[in-house]
Parts: C-alpha cells; sequence; structure tokens
C-alpha cells in the first residue's frame, strides 16, 4: 500500500527532484555534491516522507540496491536513487561482499573489519590476495523504467593497514605496490573509486532522462 506522502506542491517546478534511499547524511551530502551542478534537488527518503524500515537480505549488491530504490519509489512515487558498495575477495569466495558493513558484526569498527580480513589473509601469497571494490546504483525512474549501473576498483589485500585517510576497508586496500586506497586525498579517492566510476555512469542516464 502507498504511504501518504507530501504532494510537493512547494517545490519549485525547475527543480528536479531525486530521493536518495537513505538517512546515511555523508551519502546525502556525496549524491548532493555530484547531482546538484546538473540542477538536481537532492532527497533524503526521511525528507520524502519514507520513515519504513527496509530489508537488506538480497545476496547482491544489485539486489539490495533494487530492493532500496524499489521499496522508496513505491512509496514516494518520485524517481529514486539507492547505492550498494562493499569489498569483494576472491581467495574469500568474494566475502565480505554484501556483508562488508557488518562483516565483524554489526558494532564493530573499521579497525575491527580490516583486522579480520587481514587474519583470514594470513599467510595467503601476493597472487591470491587480489580484490575490488564494488559500487551499483539503481536508479528507478517511472514503474517500468529502472536502469542499474556499476562501478569498480581493483586491487589485492595487503599485509598490514597502511594510510590515514578515508574509512573502511581502505587502510588494507592496495592499489600498487606503493599505494593502498587510504593513502589518496579525498580529491583524489573521489576521482578514482568504484563510487565515482557508478556515478559517472549514472549521470550520463540522468542527463538523458530529465533533458
Ligand atoms: P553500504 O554501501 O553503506 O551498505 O556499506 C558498504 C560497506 O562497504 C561500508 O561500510 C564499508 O565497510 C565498505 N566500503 C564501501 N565503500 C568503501 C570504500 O570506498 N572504502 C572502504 N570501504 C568501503
Amino acid at each position: 500500500m502507498k504511504q501518504q506522502l507530501p504532494s510537493g506542491e512547494e517545490q519549485s517546478p525547475d527543480r528536479k527532484r531525486l530521493i536518495i534511499a537513505s538517512n546515511n547524511a555523508g551519502k546525502i551530502r556525496e549524491f548532493k555534491e555530484l547531482l546538484s551542478p546538473y540542477g538536481f534537488e537532492v532527497i533524503s527518503m526521511r525528507d520524502a516522507g519514507f520513515n519504513g524500515d527496509i530489508v537488506e537480505d538480497g545476496e547482491t549488491f544489485e539486489e539490495n540496491a533494487h530492493i532500496k530504490a524499489r521499496t522508496v519509489f513505491e512509496a514516494t512515487g518520485e524517481p529514486t536513487i539507492a547505492d550498494d558498495s562493499g569489498l569483494e575477495i576472491d581467495f574469500l569466495d568474494g566475502a565480505p561482499g554484501v556483508y562488508s558493513a557488518r562483516y565483524a558484526g554489526e558494532n564493530a569498527t573499521d579497525e575491527e573489519r580490516c583486522a579480520k580480513v587481514l587474519n583470514e589473509m594470513h599467510g595467503v601469497a601476493r597472487e591470491l590476495r587480489d580484490a575490488r571494490f564494488v559500487c551499483t546504483l539503481y536508479f528507478v525512474y517511472a514503474e517500468d523504467d529502472e536502469y542499474s549501473v556499476r562501478g569498480e576498483v581493483n586491487g589485492y589485500i595487503g599485509y598490514e593497514p597502511q594510510g590515514k585517510n578515508g574509512f573502511g576497508y581502505d587502510p588494507i586496500f592496495m592499489l600498487n605496490d606503493d599505494e593502498s586506497m587510504a593513502d589518496l586525498d579525498e580529491g583524489e579517492k573521489n576521482r578514482i573509486s568504484h563510487r565515482a566510476m557508478a556515478f559517472r555512469k549514472l549521470s550520463e542516464i540522468l542527463k538523458e532522462k530529465f533533458s
């Protein structure tokens, strides 16, 4: 059943509203930075009137992003974007994958998650340490009009944490033998990251849809 939501009468007709299926302030800010220059008004799902829970029980990044975007689109009736991202390690058969955020338990810290991975990779040879960061964005424009894009960045799992920037698994993700993802400053990371690549692909679709 559709939730009763604000009509949006107050919205300016020349702003293009996009709902982000998240309440994470960092994520909303990132989407705003990317999409405001194109004249989009970026709104969190809470500000769009959606307060429900979303169970992310998909087995892939695509499935989880789809579940989130579809749920919020169905409630709001407005174009909605959701993302899902994480780290895949070949030696661990793709883990932590969709469990990246809670790999060491719900309340674990980034340090604890990195330590768990390093422990599981202990003694594993360099050629078996390949890994990638993945970001999937799912965009529901209308009932039968939806898009999925994926960005990836390849690297390998280091032997100890390195670098002071970034978040999550950045310190154990080596881009090459000298640099971890956490060695990059924000601007450098935003140019090469999995998220940046997915965003680039999505902005092409948005420009076409709203032109
Ligand atoms: P979600 O996309 O918010 O569900 O969280 C994905 C999880 O994957 C994060 O909590 C991080 O642990 C990890 N992750 C996603 N992107 C990055 C990144 O750019 N650097 C480091 N870790 C990341």
